[in-house]
């Protein structure tokens, strides 16, 4: 993996620890998933290392917390530029430990160092408010403050920005970080820490520190006075845990966690935006993001040939490992990956769905599946319930509007959903009536950094990105004086 870097010291297999790389108590393997091999080392972190990467963050938070808005955006915009400076050698590290393609790989580290660059502007306007006085003496001040250490734990299906969306809000907060990376991929976030201290953001005010031990750095988090603010993104099932265990400390919680993204085709829809949408929501990053596209809703008039255009679509694109060019389907993360995405496809055909492309692992072998769509889905099928995360689309056929809008909001989750149609007042309609975080309006693509992104019901709580994100890292204070 070195030799494909233009700049082999970004490979960094240390934790970054007060501004220090250190080693950790032993170290765990990275493999590659599109070919199955061991591409690192890197160290692996005990609770008690952590616990004096908390101590370290929260001496340096005092410091950071001093310094101005206008002198923490200066380094934060370094680290941005930095990242963009780095960008083919972090897409380069985290296609080889990830899998996804290498131009969605440039992709994710342009996204990611968007946050960076985004709340490194924020830094400068994190206003308080003045209220007018209850009583003749009284003026009343409110001011933001940072919450002080905030902690995260992230996933491996977006190594690089899944940790960007939290640090960058916490760090222009004036908050101190530590992050713990998923363990199949923590060569981007150690990367991150290459670049932060080359940005000059000051010792113990972003750390690394990777563990093969999720639970026991999980429960340091939650159980650790210091640590005031606890983020995570992953599934609802562990976010459960988390907040379990957060709240002996009452720690503040934000959670990006599963979702089931309904995307709905009327009668009215373009056709071959539709179509492109769904490729987009569905299959990017083969199927492995919480706001991919799980249930696919084709209104009946058009639902023969919406299948048809999507399968000649799709049976066009390259299953490949992510370095290879053309490739748009790399591996899947893991064996179990596949096993969910073969159970989904096993329990719809057994209860009446057809398999249209697709439907079996490629003959690539690995964790390579062939990207596959069935129709015919129903309500009573496995993927109606539970994210497939996969590169699984399921066809269902509806009549109504009124049918739809039931059967898309009818799941514990609520991130983000899709409809394409024309009809303006039916799109005011629809997008009122998804009970989601996240609505995309005759689009399949609905991340960037100024927006709001997060989820409702047990997707989570709080946002990242938009002004708003920088909210989750502040405390309000507010001074009552009389004069
Ligand atoms: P995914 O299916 O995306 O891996 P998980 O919720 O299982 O979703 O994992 C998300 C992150 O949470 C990963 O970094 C994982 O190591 C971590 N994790 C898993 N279990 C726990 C736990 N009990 N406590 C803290 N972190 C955990």
């Amino acid at each position: 993996l070195k030799t494909l870097l233009s700049d082999p010291t970004l490979l960094e297999t240390r934790a970054y620890i007060g501004g220090a790389f250190v080693d950790g108590e032993g170290t765990f393997d990275v493999t590659n998933p599109a070919r199955g091999d061991v591409i690192a080392q890197v160290a692996d972190v005990s609770r008690a290392q952590v616990a004096g990467a908390i101590a370290q963050a929260d001496a340096a938070q005092k410091e950071w917390a001093k310094w101005t808005g206008k002198e923490r955006a200066s380094v934060l915009r370094k680290w941005y530029d930095l990242m963009m400076a780095n960008q083919e050698d972090l897409a380069v590290i985290l296609t080889a430990e990830m899998g996804k393609p290498l131009a969605e790989a440039r992709g994710e580290i342009a996204y990611g160092a968007s946050f960076i660059e985004f709340f490194s502007e924020e830094a400068k306007r994190i206003y308080g408010e003045t209220i007018p006085g209850h009583q003749r003496d009284k003026r009343i001040t409110v001011l933001k403050q940072p919450i002080g250490v905030a902690a995260s734990i992230t996933p491996w299906n977006f190594p690089n920005a899944m940790i960007t969306r939290k640090a960058g809000p916490a760090l222009a907060a004036g908050c101190a970080f530590v992050a713990r990376p998923a363990e199949l991929t923590p060569l981007s976030a150690t990367a991150l820490g290459v670049l932060a201290d080359r940005a000059g953001i000051p010792a113990g005010v972003f750390n690394v520190v990777p563990s093969s031990n999720a639970s026991e750095i999980g429960k340091e988090f939650c159980e650790n006075n210091t640590v005031r603010k606890l983020t995570f993104t992953g599934s609802t099932e562990v976010g459960r845990i988390l907040m379990r265990q957060a709240a002996d400390t009452v720690t503040k919680c934000s959670m990006e966690l599963g979702g089931n993204a309904p995307f709905i085709v009327f009668d009215d829809a373009d056709l071959d935006a539709a179509v492109e949408g769904a490729i987009m929501c569905k299959f990017r990053n083969n199927g492995q993001t919480c706001v991919c596209a799980n249930r696919i809703y084709v209104q009946a008039g058009v639902y023969d040939q919406f299948a048809a255009k999507l399968k000649e679509a799709v049976a066009k694109m390259k299953v490949g490992d992510g370095m290879e060019d053309g490739t748009v389907f790399g591996p899947l993360i893991n064996a179990k990956a596949v096993t969910k995405v073969q159970d989904h496809i096993a329990d719809a055909t057994a209860k009446g769905a057809e398999v249209i492309l697709g439907g079996t692992p490629s003959n690539l072998g690995g964790t390579f599946f062939q990207p596959t769509i069935v129709t015919g889905a129903t309500r009573k099928m496995a993927f109606a319930t539970d994210e497939t995360f996969g590169p699984l689309a399921p066809l269902f056929k509806f009549e109504s509007e009124d049918d739809v809008i039931e059967m898309a909001n009818d799941t514990i989750f609520g991130l983000a959903s899709y409809f394409y149609a024309k009809d303006l007042s039916r799109v005011y309609k629809v997008a009122e009536a998804l009970e989601y975080g996240i609505v995309g309006v005759n689009t399949g693509l609905i991340s960037t950094e100024v927006a709001p992104f997060g989820g409702v019901k047990q997707s989570g709580l709080g946002r990242e990105g938009s002004h708003h994100g920088i909210e989750d890292y502040l405390e309000m204070k507010y001074i009552c004086m009389s004069v």
